[in-house]
């Protein structure tokens, strides 16, 4: 029997060393997030950074051979539950999103070159990146429609095309651009990905796009959306990044782990809400009694426990199944928690919200600014209605249409009867 819900016991120090760490250096500066400039709150995060790196526990999701630690999806899930708790937590451990999603996909598929030029650097926080597929004009729900193009001419790629959502891009030293690069190809196989340098002539960041998260233009900071226009961009040849045409092989490599280390981070902000939600129950009185004592209170605490701990569990379990036996048998898991880890967030947030009161819906409370960071989570890597159709073709390969249900009383008791007719007849004859 080896179901074990241990984590073990060295590891588990790690963890409790990261809780008190990210709880009594991080939450503090977090809430001089909005009045530091961006380069302050980075020098701010340096000594951190430095313990981080003495404890081994630095940029944690990548191989040892690239200064990582090669944990595997459940250690880091654990540890993603802990840095979720604060939004700024992930750029002390150096596993902030989208550099380290991408860092993955240059340690997956970059040339020794590339990894030089942009791998090393990256992880050493030297440059930054971001992440450009999804396009304005077409469904990012289905990214086989994008529509831009990179064209061999000579020893160059020219690239054209209109992208948004390019999460951080208006920061970042380079771009990785996915690219329809083979039209008439299988519809998995059109498309490529490059590494193209923010400098490079003809990649224009038209705009941040301010969102429910960041509703002011947020250009120049961590966490905009960019609009990208590119314009006949001419990169070298080797800016393709991975074989060509393998660019939807690669991206899947890199949002399957990173589904999991988001549904962790958002059971993160979860707890943290609930903690509020609870704290405040006790505290708060109305006619004469704590919200505790009312039933519509202690359904929220319940439901709120409840769902947390299925996310949970469901989620270590993806991370499990993607260790032991690989993405492909992840990917049922995986959808699922994507879709039901994002309800439980936005559940959790929206009660301990609505718990608060006007204090809740005010900017005095983390949590109006948690309730829109939230509501992202049902789109960003596969809105829930992908997730969910993924999850029951899944299922439903397990089934076979019949035009008689096969638990049709009726039947199955004509079948036993022939079955059994030897006891029916002793039964029978025995009257
Ligand atoms: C905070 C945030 C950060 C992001 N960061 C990046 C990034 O760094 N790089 C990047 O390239 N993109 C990024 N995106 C874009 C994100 O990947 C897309 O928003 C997502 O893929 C959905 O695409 P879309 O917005 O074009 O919506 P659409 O594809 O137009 O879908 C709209 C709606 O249609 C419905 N729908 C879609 N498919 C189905 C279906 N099969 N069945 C039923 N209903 C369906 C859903 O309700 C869906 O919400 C980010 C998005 C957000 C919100």
């Amino acid at each position: 029997m080896a179901w074990d819900f241990q984590t073990e016991p060295e590891f588990q120090e790690q963890l409790d060393w990261m809780e008190e760490f990210v709880r009594s250096e991080i939450w503090p500066l977090e809430t001089l997030m909005h009045e530091l400039e961006w380069d302050a709150l980075m020098r701010a995060m340096e000594p951190l950074q430095e313990q981080v790196r003495e404890r081994g526990l630095w940029a944690a999701h990548l191989d040892p051979e690239l200064g990582g630690q090669g944990f595997g999806q459940v250690k880091l899930g654990l540890m993603h539950e802990i840095l979720g708790t604060s939004p700024i937590a992930p750029f002390a451990f150096g596993n902030a999103a989208p550099d380290s999603g991408n860092s993955e996909i240059l340690a997956l598929a970059g040339t020794p070159e590339q990894k030089d030029r942009y791998l090393h650097p990256l992880l050493a926080g030297d440059l930054k990146s971001a992440f450009s597929m999804t396009e304005p004009e077409n469904a990012g729900s289905d990214p086989t429609t994008m529509s831009t193009t990179a064209v061999k001419d000579g020893d160059s790629w020219v690239i054209n095309g209109h992208k948004w959502f390019s999460s951080n891009a208006s920061i970042a030293d380079f771009l990785i651009v996915m690219a329809v690069t083979d039209p008439d190809a299988h519809k998995y196989q059109r498309a490529s990905m490059f590494v193209v340098d923010t400098d490079t002539p003809g990649v224009d960041i038209v705009r941040d796009v301010p969102t429910m998260e960041h509703p002011q233009e947020n250009f120049g900071r961590y966490g905009n959306h960019a609009e990208i226009v590119y314009r006949d961009v001419r990169v070298p040849a080797d800016a393709l990044l991975g074989a060509q045409g393998a660019g939807f092989l690669i991206a899947q490599q890199r949002l399957y782990p990173g589904r999991i280390h988001h549904c962790m981070r958002w059971l993160g902000v979860s707890k943290r809400a609930f903690d509020m939600l609870c704290e405040r129950a006790l505290s708060r009185e109305v006619q004469g009694k704590p919200l505790a004592e009312k039933q519509t209170v202690q359904n929220w605490i319940a439901d709120s426990a409840a769902g947390m701990q299925a996310a949970r569990l469901m989620t270590l379990h993806a991370a499990w199944v993607m260790d032991t036996q690989g993405v492909r048998a992840a990917r049922k898991p995986i959808s699922l928690i994507k879709f039901y880890g994002a309800e439980v967030l936005c559940d959790v947030v929206d009660r301990a919200l609505q718990i608060h009161g006007s204090l809740g819906y005010s900017t005095d409370m983390p949590l109006e600014a948690m309730y829109r960071y939230a509501r992202g989570a049902r789109f960003y890597d596969g809105p829930d209605e992908v997730h969910r159709e993924s999850v029951a073709r899944h299922i439903l390969r397990g089934y076979e249409p019949r035009e008689v249900p096969s638990e049709h009383l009726p039947t199955r008791r004509a079948e036993a009867r022939e079955r059994f007719a030897h006891l029916l007849e002793a039964v029978t004859s025995n009257d």
